[in-house]
């Protein structure tokens, strides 16, 4: 398992993808269902794939009715894919693609003359040349931070080096307050064990490191717009660093791991992602990631891509989903030239910001140059970070309005990206301490991309009435005919009565509150995932495809509605339907435990 892996890794990292016959993770499938995590069907649909199909379930993600499989032992993907889009429970099934960090490596031999000069000039005067450029000295001066909530940006990259002095000495990288580090509980319930600096999700592990220093390198930029990273003593920091390594050594991740990263960040609290990262396949299932982060009013910062091409007509992902609160990034050299290798596109590209012989931080306390829009794309995030240090309530919406708004006209750019300016930190900064804070930002409805490839079109399946449902290329909506729409909302209330009628009622003595939340089961050493329907001061009924035993002891880390907070709470299974759902009581729940759950039943509504 481990070689064939590494064999993709090192293929994906020499290769371009369209020089790829097989760009994704063999044996693993990312499903949406159409119905809502919680219910009946969901977790209908989660048993039968788990017993029947002898899939594995790796990873659900409730709030996105998202499920992470691997299938059948000697199955493809694409008769996977093609079986499963013959279930009506599933919206869409796709391949687990692989994406890889957007660096300077093998696009040398296309720099500009002027680039290959910049690149020779490496050195901290020359960072110090392009920070002048963006204004970047007087927002150093400029943030006061006056709260003890700084914020964090997230960087979803290779990982952090957090032995690097920079960082150490400026106290700038995240800690989660709610986790004792190293004593293998996970305290906060989020679903991480010892999750204290970040999580590893190539290793799943709470340690960090960075084996290809691009996170490093990318973080050290980020910090670059709070303060002086080349001066002794740093400052401390006004913002926080949350590493998320989802690229290995080669710069080569999944994109079930880029959700998870994702995931994460936005339900621990980032308000700014970085994102120097991307593939040319669409993903409905990072799509859906990317808008999660709008409704928890994140910003997602995104590389463009190096391809020296544009995105308008070949599309680069994250870069180009459409979702308000991306902001794509192009390269731009010292002298305001859009970067001979960078992406550009005047609809899906906002801006350009400096990405040509940028030095910042490397492993092992050294500092390094590199090139690519991944070093234009921090100093972005840097400053929107800044900006949140002003104005902590500011959407991520809004601050993407005044980056693509206050920033330097500049005539090379006009043509190439939608704002046809390059990033000035100081104009942004400075306009946005005064700029009034928008309450509320645009709904957004998230459209599948018409043309997007599934693994039955590489395997020339066709004719498969959900590809052709979704591919929406003869104008149809992705859910078929509303015949079928109305069998699926019926279909599972009837289950659903079904599971009242066999819930002893005798047994509860306080009110039962629909929800749609996550939960963690632990069990003996095992780590279960599943959903709970309803919740009461006494118990939850809870979904899983795992087999729990009747009367077994079990904890639970409860999601909240809002996905914000867990709760961890011990019980025992008091009933059952097997594979598919359970009754858990509470057991010995602290008073703190039980004013979480009064809070969140407030809003929520009554169940039968
Ligand atoms: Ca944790």
């Amino acid at each position: 398992m481990f070689a064939r892996a590494l064999i993709i890794s090192v293929l994906a990292a020499l290769l371009p993808f369209s020089a790829l016959a097989q760009n994704y993770i063999p044996g693993e499938v990312i499903v949406k269902l159409k119905s809502q995590a919680g219910t009946a069907d969901s977790y209908a649909f989660v048993g039968k794939a788990t017993s029947d199909k002898e899939m594995v379930l790796k990873e659900s993600w409730g709030k996105m009715n998202l499920y992470h499989f691997a299938v059948r032992k000697g199955e493809t993907v694409e008769s996977a894919i093609a079986a499963l889009q013959q279930d009506p429970n599933v919206l869409y099934a796709e391949p687990n693609w692989i994406i890889e960090k957007t660096s300077d490596v093998g696009f040398h031999q296309i720099f500009s003359a002027e680039e290959i000069h910049a690149a020779a000039a490496n050195s901290q005067a020359s960072f110090m040349a392009t920070s002048a450029n963006i204004g970047v000295q007087s927002v150093w001066s400029s943030s006061s931070s006056s709260s003890n909530d700084k914020p964090i940006v997230a960087v979803i990259d290779t990982g952090l080096d957090t032995n690097h002095f920079v960082f150490t000495n400026s106290g700038a990288i995240y800690t989660n307050p709610d986790e004792i580090p190293g004593n293998g509980v996970d305290d906060d319930g989020n679903g991480y064990i010892d999750d204290v600096h970040g999580w590893n999700f190539v290793d799943n592990s709470p340690t960090m490191y960075d084996d290809d220093g691009h996170g490093t390198h990318v973080s050290g930029i980020i910090l670059s717009i709070d303060q002086n990273i080349y001066t002794t003593p740093l400052q401390a920091a006004k913002i926080r660093i949350m590493p998320l390594k989802f690229l290995n050594g080669d710069g080569v991740g999944t994109t079930s791991n880029a959700i998870r990263a994702i995931y994460y960040a936005a339900n621990n609290g980032a308000s700014v992602l970085n994102n120097s990262w991307g593939g040319s396949e669409y993903s409905a299932a990072l799509h859906e990631a990317v808008a999660y982060t709008y409704t928890k009013g994140a910003l997602f910062v995104a590389a463009a891509g190096n391809a020296g091409s544009n995105n308008d007509s070949r599309a680069m992902f994250p870069a180009n989903y459409n979702v308000p609160n991306v902001i794509a990034v192009a390269a731009t050299t010292d002298y305001d030239y859009l970067a001979a290798f960078s992406n550009f596109g005047v609809s899906s590209v906002h801006l350009g910001s400096p990405g040509v012989s940028i030095y910042s931080t490397t492993p092992h306390n050294n500092f390094g140059t590199s090139s690519g829009t991944s070093m234009a794309a921090p100093f972005v995030a840097g400053t929107a970070a800044q900006i949140k240090v002003n104005s902590p309530h500011m959407l991520g919406y809004q601050i993407k309005q005044i980056l693509n708004g206050h920033n330097a006209a500049v005539n090379e750019l006009v043509g190439k990206v939608q704002s046809g300016g390059r990033l000035n930190s100081a104009d942004a900064v400075t306009f946005s301490k005064t700029a009034a804070v928008d309450g509320a930002q645009p709904a957004y409805t998230l459209t599948y991309q018409a043309d997007r490839q599934l693994a039955s079109n590489i395997a020339g399946a066709g004719g498969c009435g959900t590809v052709r449902a979704l591919g929406g290329s003869d104008g149809e909506p992705p859910f078929g005919s509303a015949a079928l729409v109305i069998a699926l909302i019926f279909a599972p209330l009837a289950i659903l009565t079904y599971m009242r009628l066999r819930t002893p009622v005798q047994r509860r003595k306080h009110e039962r509150f629909k929800i749609d939340s996550d939960v963690r089961i632990s069990v003996g050493g095992r780590e279960l995932v599943g959903s709970v329907s309803t919740i009461s001061l006494g118990g939850v009924q809870v979904n899983t495809s795992a087999l729990l035993q009747d009367g077994g002891t079990v904890t639970l880390a409860i999601s909240s509605p809002d996905g914000a907070e867990k709760i961890e709470v011990a019980g025992h299974v008091v009933w059952s339907e097997a594979n598919k759902a359970y009754g858990v009581a509470f057991d010995h729940t602290p008073q703190s435990v039980l004013t979480r759950i009064a809070d969140w039943t407030k809003g929520l509504q009554k169940a039968g």
